[in-house]
This record gives structure tokens, C-alpha cells and sequence, in this order.
């Protein structure tokens, strides 16, 4: 499919009349479009909630939008339940689903009311000996080992992968639990990430539906939720097939009546924690060329770089990029469109075929909604950027500024040597 970015030449000049770029901007429309398509998906299922992979985009405004669109938060992180405290998120509208979790991140969590879901059979010592009880309301995450298949050739290693229980320990885990006075029980299991395939959801769904109805009738726990995590992708390639969340949605409920409907189970309800989903195609990075350079290569200098989006350099990850104002052109120059980190990796796109880029062309860098800007750092000293929201008004928003040096150096605060920066 054609990769038509969500704004224009013309709206870029004026934008940055006011934020010069490389920023951040986000699509409030697409955010909320697409919201309401994936609850609409998941209608026929009654306890249905999604909670936003807060990790993805930590920003309060993105927050705020998703909340009205009936989204809770994922957290796994004392910032990130901050944030969502801030944002007005209480209660079971925040999952906490942390791994190697400090106990203390343990008690503001129960603070909140959020719903735990505990990584490890551990932490249920952990949890008790941090709030004194382990609260009613509880979840497990579950890790099947080994190698997960969905079809098509698309698998990945959960048995390589840190997260999660054994099955054995699940069961342990829920008895335990149980003992201990939980009521309410949750299971939660992430085995693939960034899947374009409409299949992801409603295997994984049958993997944990057959778990459930297991867990219930071997230990006596009560299963209010099914947390089927993360994972469903996004196609950053333009030759890829987006996902259809609504076939998603039906595949899962014939899975659902296929298995927890006849054990009695048809009360369960399902939540998600999506977030590349949610954000990366209603997110980009818009960026200026202001170099160009003819060596052995021909590169094209930005002025963003890798810590403004790290996928390209940490993954090799694909993103795709538009030339504003030259959407029409032949696409017949080869560049490395590059930052200026001093790292090799430091590269948008290697070997892309492009229009040709003038100093002073605009950059869309695609599908950076998610895991782009949230990923950021401060390598070689660079400076994050600021995050723009374009509105359903078409009138654009900072909902970040700009980093400065000030705040490089807000940590050596208490060093005369910087204070005059
Ligand atoms: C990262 C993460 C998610 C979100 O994953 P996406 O691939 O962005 O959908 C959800 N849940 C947990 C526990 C995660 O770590």
C-alpha cells in the first residue's frame, strides 16, 4: 500500500515558523480513528479494555486522547504510573505489567488500584512482604517456552525470552494465590511482537483461552480477565498488508466461543496492551536535510538522528520516508539518509531509492508514533526533540518542547562549572 504521509509540504513551512524541526508530530484523527475501530472490534466482548503500552508514546496529551477514547494504561515503570496517576488514570483502568520489579514500583502500583500482573512466581513473596497481603485482584503472566508458530512462517522464541511463567509455575503460582486470598484472577502473555498478520491474536488467544479453562478447573480460580498483551504490528514497509483489527476482533471471538463458552467461561473479559498498534502510523519524524555528501556513497545529512528514532540503528528497522513536495517524482537516486551521530549506525535508510534531495528538503520519517520517540537518548549530547500534535482542527500543539542544554546539564546541578549554560 502507498505511504501517503498524514501531512503536507505546505503545512510543514508553517509549522516550523514556529518548531524548527526535527520534531515529533502526532495525528490526533488517525489516534482516534483508530481507537474507536479496535474497540468496535472487540464490541461483542462485555469487560473489553484496552490499556495503552504507556512505554510506546509517555506522553500525558497522547494519554489524555486515548482516555477519552475509553483506553486505559499499561505501566512498567514508577514513571510511567506517575504519568498515568497525573493523566487521572486510577484503579483497574492501570495494569501494571513490570518484570524485574522493585518492590517499591510493587506498592505505588497498589497505591493506585492498578491491576498487577506479576512476571514471576517470585514476586508473589515479593508482593506480600511489600503491601503486608496480596490484593484480590491479581494477574499472571504466562510464558509457554519453546517455539510459537502462528502459520505462515511467523514465530518467535518465547522459550529465549525472559518474561513470564512456566507452565508448571502458572499453576503453582494461581494455587498459591488462592491461599493467600486473591479472588479475581487474570492471565497475560506477550509471545510475539510487531505481527502483521491477522492469525497473532486469535492463536494466541487460543493458547490462553485452553490455559484457562485448565487453570479454573485445576485450581478453583476464579477467571475474570484475559490480557492478550501486545504485538499486533504495524506494516512499515509500503509492499506489506496492514492488519485487519476487525478480522482480528472476529477471529478471536470464534476462538472464544470455540473454547471458553462451553466451560462455562463466557463471562471472561479480554483486555489488550497495544501500543506500536495504537501509535506508530499517527506519528512521524519530520526532519530537514542539510547536507549532502558524494563519496563512495551518496549520503543525505538530516538534522535529526538516532536519538530521535533509534529502530533503524538498534534493529535495522525499516522506516519509510517521504520527500515532501516531491510525493510525484521518479524515485531514481540512491541515498544513506544519515545523522550526525559519531556511529555508523547512525542511518534512516541505506541504499533507498528516493527523489532527488536538496539541502533545505523536508523529511517524513514514517511509522515513528511508537517506540520512536520514547526511545530517545542523549548520545554525542544530542538534544531530544519536541513532540507536535496535530489536531482534528488542523492547528498544531507542542505537547513537548524542545530539550535545551539547561536540561543536559540539570543534573550537574550542583557543578559551578555549567551553571552559567
Ligand atoms: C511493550 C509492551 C506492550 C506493547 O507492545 P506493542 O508491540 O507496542 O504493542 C504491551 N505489554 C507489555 C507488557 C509490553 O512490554
Amino acid at each position: 500500500m502507498e505511504k501517503k504521509p498524514f501531512v503536507t509540504l505546505d503545512q510543514v513551512q508553517e509549522i516550523v515558523k514556529t518548531y524548527p524541526t526535527p520534531f515529533h508530530l502526532y495525528d490526533e484523527k488517525g489516534i482516534r480513528e483508530n481507537a474507536r475501530k479496535l474497540h468496535q472490534a472487540f464490541a461483542w466482548n462485555k469487560g473489553y479494555k484496552e490499556y495503552f503500552a504507556v512505554k510506546a508514546t509517555p506522553n500525558p496529551f497522547i494519554l489524555k486522547i486515548l482516555q477519552e477514547e475509553g483506553c486505559g494504561t499499561d505501566c512498567s515503570s514508577m514513571t510511567e504510573l506517575m504519568m498515568s496517576e497525573g493523566c487521572g488514570f486510577s484503579g483497574h483502568d492501570i495494569m501494571f505489567s513490570s518484570n524485574d520489579t522493585p518492590p517499591e514500583e510493587f506498592a505505588y502500583a497498589e497505591k493506585l488500584g492498578a491491576v498487577i500482573n506479576l512476571d514471576d512466581i517470585t514476586h508473589i513473596q515479593c508482593l506480600e512482604d511489600t503491601l503486608g497481603y496480596i490484593p484480590e485482584t491479581i494477574s499472571c503472566r504466562y510464558n509457554p517456552g519453546g517455539i510459537y508458530e502462528i502459520s505462515n512462517g511467523i514465530m518467535d522464541n518465547p522459550g529465549d525470552a525472559k518474561y513470564g511463567m512456566t507452565t508448571e509455575q502458572i499453576f503453582e503460582a494461581f494455587r498459591i494465590l488462592k491461599e493467600k486470598g486473591a479472588k479475581h484472577f487474570g492471565i497475560h502473555a506477550f509471545l510475539v511482537s510487531n505481527t502483521v498478520t491477522n492469525d497473532y491474536y486469535p492463536a494466541l488467544a487460543k493458547t490462553l483461552f485452553e490455559l484457562a479453562v485448565k487453570l479454573q478447573k485445576e485450581t478453583g480460580a476464579h477467571i475474570e480477565f484475559i490480557n492478550l498483551s501486545g504485538g499486533v504490528g504495524i506494516p512499515y514497509r509500503p509492499e506489506q498488508t496492514p492488519n485487519d483489527i476487525m478480522v482480528i476482533g472476529e477471529g478471536v471471538r470464534k476462538v472464544y466461543e470455540e473454547i471458553l463458552v462451553p466451560a462455562g467461561m463466557g463471562d471472561v473479559a479480554l483486555c489488550t496492551e497495544l501500543g506500536r498498534f495504537m501509535l506508530a502510523p499517527y506519528g512521524c519524524l519530520v526532519t530537514k536535510a542539510i547536507h549532502e555528501k558524494h563519496t563512495y556513497k551518496e549520503y543525505v545529512g538530516v538534522d535529526a538522528c538516532a536519538v530521535n528514532l533509534m529502530r533503524p540503528a538498534m534493529y535495522g528497522a525499516y522506516h519509510h520516508i517521504t520527500v515532501l513536495g516531491k510525493e510525484n517524482a521518479a524515485c531514481d537516486h540512491k541515498y544513506d539518509v544519515v545523522g550526525s551521530l559519531c556511529e555508523n549506525n547512525d542511518k534512516f535508510a541505506v541504499d533507498r531509492m528516493l527523489p532527488e534531495v536538496e539541502k533545505g528538503d523536508y523529511l517524513v520519517i514514517h511509522d515513528a508514533g511508537a517506540h520512536g520517540f520514547a526511545m530517545g537518548y542523549n548520545y554525542n549530547g544530542k538534544l531530544k526533540s519536541a513532540e507536535l500534535l496535530l489536531k482534528e482542527d488542523g492547528s498544531v500543539q507542542m505537547i513537548r518542547r524542545a530539550e535545551t542544554a539547561k536540561d543536559y546539564f540539570a543534573t550537574f546541578d550542583f557543578c559551578d562549572l555549567l551553571k552559567k549554560y
